[in-house]
């Protein structure tokens, strides 16, 4: 075991993540970046498994003769939006950039299995999970089907993401719920189109879904308690209409955000019973699909405390705290956590563009405190005696 030099590990991880960056891969396209990693984890000394869930990838480090073991997770996937960055390591695939971080994330998890297998510290076993299809909430469901933990077995998992406006250094979670769960809808009425000047003649749908779009607002304000958090989003509004020509078909779909099981239940209850009964009012018919696409993500609170305190290892007291407010965005982190317990964490990017923003760009300067973190948590979970 050697200390690494940890400005040489930066250095280097900077070099792997501009890489990432210059070449991004859409969800369970990973090809290039899980070949990348593989070769990485294989030359710091793992054993690796490829092809875990289609693109997904894991690299295991065992040090002493522990029995337990846990998990480290990063997301590898790009975004269909074209970078509108100049930077020299810009992507190079028209359409396609790492508009989320996840080019950051796979190069602070790559730097930790490098400093975890030169530096050891830990008595017990590390997974280091990279997972495909963050973006579409699929890849973690993918590695599970495929046997993830009969395979690979861990007891707790933990992940981080990059968060702009945070500062750099910065680490924040919170116990219980984080992150949202998303549902999708999609409601379609279906009525008769006509001649726009004879609008008594047919069952025309745009004025349906005009009432449907503000029924539908009633869901949060009137229906849920006020205790708890909802979101319902009509996010289109397409009719088969021309500008003289009323439309006998209009779709209206939208997005839904929740976090607890409950919520999401009712949200879609209060739905078809809406829809049902705008439909009936204005003599059209509804069909309402109503899709879940991410699970809520939800912190254990003992895991918490130990990642705070891991954090506290490798970063200054006052970097370090507890966020106030879940977020109603969604991550597929949270299906490892249906699974096993564990915790998010979110790491300051400074003052970057948003996420999935054409213009964002992972701050390079938050990658030691990242590898740092990952492995401070394993030596704090795995502890040496
Ligand atoms: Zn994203
Ligand atoms: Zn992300």
């Amino acid at each position: 075991m050697s200390e690494l030099d940890q400005q040489q590990l930066h250095r280097e991880m900077t070099a792997w993540r501009r890489d990432l960056h210059a070449h991004p891969e859409f969800g369970f396209e990973e090809k290039r970046t899980a070949a990348f990693v593989a070769e990485k984890l294989r030359a710091f000394g793992l054993e690796v498994a490829e092809g875990v869930g289609g693109t997904g990838v894991v690299g295991t480090l065992t040090r002493g003769s522990g029995n337990r073991a846990i998990a480290l997770r990063a997301d590898m996937d790009a975004l269909r939006i074209a970078e509108q960055g100049t930077q020299a390591w810009r992507s190079r695939t028209p359409g396609t950039m790492h508009a989320c971080g996840h080019d950051g994330h796979t190069a602070m998890l790559l730097g930790a299995a490098k400093l975890l297998a030169s530096e050891g510290g830990f008595d017990g076993t590390v997974r280091f999970i990279f997972q495909p299809a963050e973006e579409w909430g699929r890849g973690a469901l993918a590695m599970l089907q495929d046997g993830l933990i009969e395979r690979f077995p861990f007891e707790e998992i933990f992940g981080l993401h990059n968060m702009p406006g945070l500062p750099i250094g910065h680490f924040e979670t919170r116990s219980g719920p984080v992150m949202s769960a998303e549902d999708n809808f999609e409601i379609v009425l279906k009525g008769v189109g006509g001649h726009a000047a004879r609008p008594h003649a047919g069952r025309e749908t745009l004025v349906a879904a005009c009432a449907l779009v503000v029924n539908l607002q009633t869901i949060v304000s009137r229906r849920l308690s006020p205790a708890d958090i909802g979101v319902v989003s009509v996010t289109e509004l397409i009719t088969d209409g021309t500008r003289n020509a009323l439309p006998g078909l209009a779709r209206v779909l939208g997005d839904c955000r929740s976090f607890r099981p409950q919520v999401s239940a009712a949200i879609e209850a209060e739905m078809r019973r809406i829809a049902e009964g705008t439909a009936q009012a204005y003599n059209v018919a509804a069909e309402v699909t109503y899709t879940r696409e991410f699970v809520p993500l939800i912190n254990d609170a003992a895991l918490v405390d130990e990642a705070l305190a891991a954090a506290r290892t490798v970063l200054a007291d006052d970097a370090v705290g507890v966020a106030v407010d879940p977020m109603t965005a969604s991550e597929d982190f949270a299906r490892f956590l249906t699974e096993v317990p564990g915790c998010f964490v979110f790491m300051g990017n400074g003052n970057s563009a948003p996420l999935h923003n054409p213009a964002y760009d992972f701050n390079d300067a938050g990658l030691l405190h990242g590898a740092r973190f990952h492995a401070a948590v394993v030596r704090r979970r795995l502890g040496v005696g």
